[in-house]
């Protein structure tokens, strides 16, 4: 599990969270759903170590990693920009984070292969990143994520650069991903229909809060506030 103990992050004066509480359960999939500037990416970065909580405490099951940085913490990470390494193949980019790690090369060449069959790309190991589409560059991305076979898989806007048909394809390419790893993940988008067909439960947030919590079903039947059912385009 993930928990969020107490969270709290400023920027300066600027005030983004406040004493934040939220657990992910081991092998679930959990959506930050809200409007822009809510605080979903700040919470998230928190989550993989590239930003310091100003107070709280960020704990994997009883581990508490709040002061790991990012590397220690085991995390694989698809940002909305997939920042693949131009000027390596496919190959290469996936195996990089076992590089860094310093496996040896035969290691790194089978881990490569199985996680390349696993999002189904095999056959495009031999490219650079610019020759893929926007839906293979996805599969890539996830790849490197899930190579060091991390213990948390954060995904933030992973779809928003994709066309509308890819956009669905991986949807459930993604959600079947983290089913087979049993992987527990958070997922930040602001799209309602794909928090609502990918993932477990729904945290709905609102200026720095979570407003509510549950499952995609729950929340629709039953939004707690207007806000979230208005959100949901379910309102009241
Ligand atoms: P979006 O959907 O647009 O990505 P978000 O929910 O991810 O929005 P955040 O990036 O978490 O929003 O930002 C939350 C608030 O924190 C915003 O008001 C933003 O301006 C502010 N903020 C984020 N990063 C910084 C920073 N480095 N310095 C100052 N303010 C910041
Ligand atoms: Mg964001």
């Amino acid at each position: 599990r993930i928990l969020l103990d107490n969270f709290s992050k400023s920027f300066g004066s600027t005030k983004v969270i406040e004493n934040m509480r939220l657990e992910v359960a081991g092998g679930e999939m959990l959506a930050l759903l809200g409007p822009s500037g809510c605080g979903k990416s700040t919470t998230l970065f928190a989550v993989c170590g590239i930003h310091r909580p100003t107070g709280g405490r960020i704990l994997f099951g009883e581990r508490d990693v709040t002061d790991l940085p990012s590397q220690a913490r085991n995390v694989g990470v698809v940002f909305q920009s997939y920042a693949l390494y131009p000027h390596m193949t496919v190959a290469e980019n996936i195996g990089f984070p076992l590089k860094v790690k310093g496996a040896p090369a035969a290691e790194i060449r089978k881990e490569v292969d199985r996680i390349a069959g696993l999002v189904h790309i095999g056959n495009l190991m031999g490219r650079r990143p610019a020759e893929l589409s926007g839906g293979q560059q996805q599969r890539v991305a996830l790849a490197r994520a899930l190579i060091r076979k991390p213990d948390v898989l954060l995904l933030d806007e992973p779809l928003a650069n994709l066309d509308a048909k890819l956009r669905l394809e991986m949807r459930s390419e993604i959600r079947r991903l983290q089913r087979e790893t049993g992987i527990t993940a958070i997922l930040v988008t602001h799209d309602q229909v794909e928090a609502m067909s990918m993932c477990d439960r729904i945290a709905i947030m609102k200026e720095g809060e979570i407003v509510q919590i549950a499952t995609p079903a729950e929340m629709y039947n039953d939004p707690k506030t207007a806000f979230v059912a208005g959100f949901l385009g379910n309102p009241p």
